[in-house]
């Protein structure tokens, strides 16, 4: 039986990575600092018998008895509200814990899979973002100490693949949304739909013809699961190419709630990307991989989601206190 380390396994994409491993006959080691994760994403699993959680910040030296083959860093603040609740903590997860994660995959002969992220690209001055692009970042803009971190965090994992030749993949995630996502992390996904089922107006940062493109998150999963068992060290961008602007976003969300609420605008946040799109002809060539989960659907099966939350959950509406934090 193979094992495998997840670090921030009780965040969104951890927790569901904990239950793809496990469904694929893994034995997984769970870690996760709890900053901004929550044990409510991974305590269905308490009762397995391949399932362990380790409370622990990965910035710190990271032991783990025994063997292991594979190591997946996906410990991160996710959330630009949340690079500024914690900056320093952001920069050291990416920086430190990757250092860590990448000395503990040396001694231990693992395969290791690092999460970065489009944030890569900045606001991008080339569209669609190709992997081969470098990125428009302003490394001291309130974003910095995430993409940054996340730039380097790529620089030291190909540095210990080419010195140490350390068995390492990289993966740039773009948008991606599901249940289990944090109904308060201020992303606009779930900022929209807690405002829609919270009676409040869905509140638009900027004019609203920014883009994202959303990635259901099983697609997104099974990217990452196909990339670690590919040949390759290179970046490769995983993300679901269907590119839509905020403001038609609001209106989908408007129309899947039913809310009668409107639509109010706030300032733009600095450094916020005006347009982000994945070139995602890499992956589907390595990987033979492409989204399968189109928008209606996956918004479908998330609305659900924060539907079943309950009241108290709703309430939460922490992250309105930093609305506006990067203004220009
Ligand atoms: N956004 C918005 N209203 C909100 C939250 C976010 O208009 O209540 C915008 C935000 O300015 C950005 C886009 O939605 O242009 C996506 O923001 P998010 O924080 O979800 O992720 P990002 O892709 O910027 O990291």
């Amino acid at each position: 039986m193979k094992t495998v380390l997840i670090t921030g396994a009780a965040g969104f994409l951890g927790s569901h990575l904990c239950d793809r491993f496990l469904k694929e006959g893994l034995r997984v080691i769970g870690m996760d600092n709890l900053i901004t994760g929550d044990l409510k994403n991974i305590e269905h699993l308490y009762n397995e018998q391949h399932f362990e959680f380790i409370h622990h910040d990965v910035s710190k030296f990271v032991h783990i008895p025994g063997e292991l083959d594979y190591i997946l860093h996906f410990a991160s603040p996710a959330s630009p509200i949340d690079y500024l609740k914690i900056p320093i903590q952001t920069l050291k997860v990416g920086s430190y814990g990757t250092h860590n994660l990448l000395g503990l995959a040396k001694s231990k002969n693992a395969r290791i899979l690092i999460a970065s992220t489009s944030e890569v690209y900045g606001d991008p001055k080339v569209h669609p973002q190709v992997e081969s692009y470098y990125g428009h970042v302003n490394p001291i803009g309130p974003r910095g100490v995430y993409d940054e971190a996340k730039r380097y965090m790529e620089a030291a994992t190909m540095a210990y693949h080419t010195y140490h030749n350390v068995d390492t993949r990289i993966i740039r995630i773009f948008n991606t949304y599901g249940p289990r996502m944090r109904l308060n992390d201020g992303r606009v996904l779930p900022a929209f739909i807690g405002q829609a089922l919270r009676g409040e107006d869905l509140t638009i940062f900027g004019d609203g013809s920014q883009t994202r493109s959303f990635c259901y998150v099983d697609d997104l999963i099974d990217g990452i699961y196909k990339l670690l068992h590919a040949n390759t060290h290179d970046p490769v961008n995983v993300g679901n190419p269907s590119e839509i602007t905020i403001s038609q976003f609001a209106e989908e969300i408007i129309k899947l709630t039913g809310t009668n609420q409107k639509v109010i605008y706030k300032d733009l946040p600095q450094d916020d990307p005006m347009q982000r799109q994945p070139d995602i002809t890499r992956a589907k060539e390595l990987l033979g991989w492409s989204p399968k989960v189109d928008r209606a659907e996956g918004l479908r099966i998330t609305y659900e989601y924060f539907k079943s939350l309950s009241a108290e959950e709703l309430r939460k509406t922490e992250h309105n206190k930093f609305e506006g934090y990067i203004k220009k």
